[in-house]
């Protein structure tokens, strides 16, 4: 029933399917990969895999952060790339969107009729709306206005046995039934197929006035973050440490400050004399807990570009060797807790780890590097890995706050739930997937 190009089983050709932007080492071979082009053909590959007992693994963009779409030996990679419907509705103002659109693609098309697709991982470039709603990406200005569940309004969904449900719709208001809907967003692949989206669109965004300012310390940056989330909700709250900036000042030559501690990149999109008034909060905040310097910006394209660094964080410390990606977040009193504990890992393990943050909703970004020329390197790394996540629950805190829990770090998803919401996991799991074929190894 598939056409010619969707089936491949070529090993040569599958390579690039086995793993997503975490290399996950321990990736299997699958089966075979089918690039489906339409629900119909989602919907028999499904099916087939249901009678055959064969594992799916749904794929969007691969650039997941978790091992989540990583290939299992004799899986299905069932890859939604090909997928590319979208139409904007005028009147509901939203979204109907395939799950191979990347965010970037909705984002435009939304900005053509003066609308916003909010959400914006800072791989909205290259990342897929149908792994967004798999994973409730977050993003950057999540911190003013919320995560991708907050803008699903319907899904269509593939189920476990090759059924196809309609979910929600594009109304505002509908509490019929269990909140279905929203139980299939950040279910990373685990409980069906999402073929389709009905999203949210708001007004565009006015232009953000920007505030960059480097501190001593990372400590003295989390206080100003403390200070400013107390009196207001900018709409970006970003946090660099030294690692971080040092890796980008590299790769970019855009004159970062080398000798900060850390640096703060912040936002407001209110109008202007009241963005001017939350800049004057947010530059006494950072000022009253010693900023070294505070540049404030009307400027979009300055603006832009202390934004564009942050976003280049992970591919600039990748540059110095593997990273093992921690994504660990804490309520905001412990955000200050969590970042002088994970600067005191790197110190007792000998490893280097950077540290970025969406300090605003107090979920951090530890990049473990694994240096390659060191052998020990790699051991000292899981050690630090394993003690940043413990630190994280035992802080209140979650093993991810939105790339999800894939299988690099289902290991320690017990610590944090505990076995009654594991088994509750469990249950919602067999309820959908009876069989266990779709994404198993996650929640189950
Ligand atoms: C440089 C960089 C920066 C990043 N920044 C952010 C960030 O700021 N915020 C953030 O949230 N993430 C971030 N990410 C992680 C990643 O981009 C997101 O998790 C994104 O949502 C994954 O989308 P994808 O299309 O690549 O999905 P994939 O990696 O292909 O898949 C992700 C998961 O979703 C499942 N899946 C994919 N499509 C479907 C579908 N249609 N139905 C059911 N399950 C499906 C897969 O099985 C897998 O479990 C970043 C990644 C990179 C490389």
């Amino acid at each position: 029933v598939l056409d010619g190009d969707a089936l491949v089983t070529d090993p040569v050709r599958m390579e690039k399917y086995r793993r997503d932007r975490a290399e996950d080492p321990g990736a299997g071979m699958p089966l075979a990969v089918v690039r489906a082009g339409s629900t119909a053909d989602v919907s028999a590959a499904v099916a087939w895999a249901a009678r055959h007992r064969v594992v799916v693994v749904p794929r969007g963009a691969g650039t997941g952060l978790s091992g989540g779409a990583s290939a299992l030996d004799g899986c299905l990679v069932l890859s939604l790339e090909r997928m590319r419907g979208l139409t904007i509705d005028l009147e509901t103002r939203t979204a109907h969107v395939e799950p191979g659109v990347l965010n970037v693609e909705l984002k435009r098309a939304a900005a053509e009729h003066g609308l916003w697709y909010p959400p914006d991982p800072s791989s909205y470039e290259i990342c897929s709306i149908g792994g967004n709603l798999a994973t409730n990406a977050g993003g950057l200005c999540c911190v003013k206005y919320g995560v991708t569940t907050d803008y699903v309004l319907g899904l269509e969904v593939v189920l476990a046995d090759g059924r196809v449900v309609q979910l929600g719709g594009p109304r505002y208001k509908d509490v019929a039934g269990l909140p279905l809907t929203k139980l299939f967003v950040g279910s990373e692949g685990t409980l069906g197929v999402i073929t389709r989206g009905i999203l949210r669109l708001v007004p565009a965004q006015r232009r953000p006035a920007t505030l960059v300012a480097t501190f001593p310390t990372t400590a003295d940056a989390v206080r100003a973050v403390l200070a400013i989330t107390a009196r207001m909700r900018p709409s970006m709250l970003e946090l660099m440490d030294a690692t971080s900036i040092n890796a980008v000042e590299d790769m970019t030559r855009m004159g970062l400050d080398r000798s900060a501690g850390a640096m703060l990149v912040v936002q407001s999109d209110e109008p202007h004399a009241a963005a001017a008034e939350e800049m004057a909060v947010i530059e006494t905040a950072c000022t009253d807990n010693g900023a070294t310097e505070v540049l404030a910006t009307d400027d979009p394209d300055e603006g832009e570009a202390f934004v564009q660094a942050r976003r280049s964080v992970i591919p600039a410390v990748e540059k110095h060797g593997r990273l093992l990606l921690e994504d660990v977040g804490v309520p905001l009193p412990r955000l200050g807790d969590l970042v002088t504990g994970v600067e005191q890992i790197a110190a007792d393990t000998g490893t280097r780890v950077a540290v970025v943050a969406h300090a605003g909703d107090g979920n951090t970004h530890p990049l473990v590097v694994v240096d390659p020329t060191d052998p020990t390197s790699e051991e000292r790394a899981m050690v630090a890995f394993d003690r940043i996540m413990r630190l994280a629950v035992s802080l209140g805190g979650t093993i991810t706050g939105e790339h999800g829990v894939g299988r690099l770090k289902r290991p320690w998803l017990d610590a944090q739930l505990g076995d009654d919401v594991i088994e509750l996991n469990r249950r919602v799991k067999r309820a959908l997937d009876p069989d266990g074929i779709l994404n198993p190894g996650i929640v189950d």
